[in-house]
């Protein structure tokens, strides 16, 4: 809940209409420290609960959703511009996933751990405890209001943390709504709390939380990750990336076309696991190609009442400017524009058309830079070898797809691509359902989000020692002796030596 307004302010604007939606204000320090300490106030009981309090809460905040699911949409809708299937597709799904998932795992997940014990020390017992950090601090971008603020935070507070969302300056209503609901349910105050403001809001989280969990940009990233460290608080970083599909002449065609297009052009290519990047072999390159561009040109971009928009607006003014600039500079060296090519010219708003280009190369902005926005470069391949590397040439790696007939060749070139996530024959469909981690390697991000590890990090560990025998001293305790000097040489022989001579000689 927004408490303590600061004198500046936000305009949030509909960016498919280009209308004034509200002010929000610009939190302060201050304001940001007050919440922190609300925050840590809570956490004092919430930490204490138990898995079965916190996953009853949030079947209740579940079911709210699920019944206000029209009331949610709307608010993500207007504040991105993205079609209501895609709001309850790709958001308000997502929750009911989330909750589903960590609800029910949490307490596995998070249970103590023995682990295997070496012979000398069989008299002690050891295991592994997983502790919530604190107050977290969830630093949040445009593109998915909900998915990316309340859907984030739900296995850290399954994990028994109290959050800090603080949601992009472009698209704070949805965060907004989601811990008034979180409160309407019965979270208690405190647990769920959004700070908002732009980059000087989120920094000023960074000073106070107890941890970091940031997704956005890799430059913004950076920044944070060096702001944390002045703190020396752990921060989880998901970025930017630059997908590649790789569609082999072995491949479904009509399938690799439909995802694709899918691929590219859901949310108006404004997903970090987007299709970037197609790299096709030359056999079917033609086929491919064209069923593409005919797909796309069949795609609906508009302003969605009912459920009859495929497209929507891009959210971001810079980020349409970025799709202009990658395109232009393609162009300029040679790429043809197959479809699109330009901003939709029957809207005012932020609409670019689904484009499609072909003739590409890295030379090019559109092949090596995240787009971020509704294009999709096709670039032929002469052999898989070409185009796995290709696909690796790229400072991101996030996620990426594999297209062919043949599982096991697909399976085994999956393994050669450089990207934390990969898919055969599927393409961006690593979410939480799937209960596997998802993560970037080189500039895409640190850590890992869903599945285990996703609620891990929001823990400390902590390793746990019980000593079960008593005795009065130990054999590595003062003081020291040439008896039992002898003894451990005598045993570290027995346990390490390869040599039978040695083991039973000492
Ligand atoms: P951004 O980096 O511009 O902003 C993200 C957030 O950081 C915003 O809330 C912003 O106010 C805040 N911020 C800005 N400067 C800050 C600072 N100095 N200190 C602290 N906070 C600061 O990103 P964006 O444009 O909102 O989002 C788009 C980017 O997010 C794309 O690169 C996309 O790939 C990435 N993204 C990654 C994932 C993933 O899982 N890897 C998911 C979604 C989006």
């Amino acid at each position: 809940m927004l408490e303590a307004p600061s004198a500046n302010t936000i305009e949030v604007v509909n960016p498919a209409t280009l209308e004034k939606i509200c002010e929000v204000p610009i939190q302060t320090s201050a304001d940001v420290q007050a919440a922190y300490q609300r925050s840590r106030r809570a956490f004092q009981d919430w930490s204490q609960g138990n898995f079965e309090a916190r996953a009853a809460l949030m079947w209740r905040l579940r079911d709210y959703l699920l019944d206000h699911r029209d009331e949610v949409a709307e608010v993500i809708c207007s504040e991105t511009g993205k079609p209501k299937s895609e709001a309850l597709l790709l958001e308000v799904t997502y929750i009911c996933f989330a909750i589903d998932f960590y609800a029910k795992h949490a307490k596995r997940f998070l249970r103590d751990r023995g682990a295997p014990l070496h012979w000398l020390l069989r008299h002690k017992k050891v295991f592994t405890a997983y502790h919530p950090v604190g107050a977290v601090g969830f630093i949040c971008p445009w593109n998915f209001p909900l998915t990316l603020t309340l859907g984030e935070t739900i296995p850290a507070l399954m994990a028994g943390n109290t959050v800090i969302i603080k949601p992009s300056e472009f698209t704070p209503r949805t965060a907004m709504l989601a811990a008034e609901i979180c409160e309407k349910v019965g979270f208690p105050a405190g647990v769920v709390q959004t700070v908002t403001g732009d980059g000087s809001t989120g920094a000023a989280l960074i000073e106070a939380a107890d941890m970091i969990s940031f997704t956005g940009s890799v430059a913004t990233g950076r920044r944070v990750l060096e702001a944390a460290a002045k703190r020396l608080i752990p921060v989880v970083l998901e970025l930017g990336g630059k997908d590649p599909m790789v569609v082999l002449k072995d491949a479904d065609v009509e399938r690799a076309a439909n995802a694709a297009v899918w691929g590219a052009f859901a949310n108006s290519g404004q997903i970090c696991m987007s299709v970037e990047r197609v790299y096709v072999e030359a056999p079917i390159a033609e086929a491919f190609t064209q069923r593409v561009v005919e797909k796309t040109r069949k795609l609906r971009q508009g302003i969605d009442h009912d459920f009859s928009v495929d497209v929507g607006s891009m959210t971001m003014p810079r980020q349409l400017q970025i799709v202009e600039r990658h395109v232009a500079d393609a162009v300029r060296k040679g790429a043809i524009v197959l479809t699109g090519g330009r901003r939709n010219p029957n809207f005012k708003g932020l609409f670019y058309e689904p484009t499609v280009l072909d003739k590409v190369d890295h030379s090019m902005e559109i092949m090596t830079e995240e787009t971020f926005g509704p294009v999709l470069p096709i670039m032929r391949v002469c052999d898989e070898n070409e185009a796995l590397r290709l696909a690796n040439d790229s400072r991101y790696g996030l996620n990426s797809s594999i297209w062919s007939g043949d599982q096991r060749k697909g399976l085994a070139l999956a393994r050669r691509l450089q990207a934390g996530n990969v898919c055969v024959n599927d393409c961006m469909v690593n979410f939480v359902a799937t209960g596997s981690p998802f993560g970037g390697i080189k500039e895409s991000g640190l850590g890992h989000r869903h599945g285990e590890a996703g609620i891990r990090r929001y823990c400390t560990t902590q390793s746990v020692l019980v000593d079960k025998l008593g005795l009065t001293r130990e054999l590595t305790w003062y003081p020291y002796s040439k008896k039992s000097a002898r003894i451990m040489t005598r045993a570290l022989n027995f346990f390490f030596h390869s040599s039978l001579r040695k083991k039973l000689m000492g």
